[in-house]
């Protein structure tokens, strides 16, 4: 196995969940045309990609166990903020994220 390769098996779930720099994407983009094992397993990722987003596969949580676990997250948030911790930042935003995809986008 090429080290090209080596590094695209490393990226290939960023490349297919669109979260690597844009030079790096097209580098990708570039060594999967010109690599057809990469390709395959492109392919193969990006199939899977499409069959975890499918909506049927999700089963809304119970209006008490989501409104737990959001209570949960901001007490941790609210713990590491009363800490001064670095990472209040970011557990904010996971919470805010968690209410998000809780609240909104699989229970309608
Ligand atoms: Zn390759």
């Amino acid at each position: 196995m090429a080290v090209e390769c080596e590094r695209a098996r490393a990226l290939i779930d960023a490349y297919v969940d669109r979260e690597l720099a844009v030079d790096v994407s097209a580098e990708m983009q570039q060594h999967i045309e010109s690599c057809a094992a990469c390709r395959r397993r492109y392919e193969g990722r990006r199939a899977l990609s499409a069959i975890c987003r499918n909506p049927g596969l999700y089963k809304a949580a119970r209006r008490g166990l989501r409104r737990r676990i959001v209570e949960a997250i901001a007490r941790v948030a609210a713990r590491l903020a009363a800490a001064g911790a670095p990472a209040v930042a970011a557990m904010a935003a996971a919470c805010i994220a968690a209410r998000c995809w809780i609240g909104t986008t699989y229970c309608p």
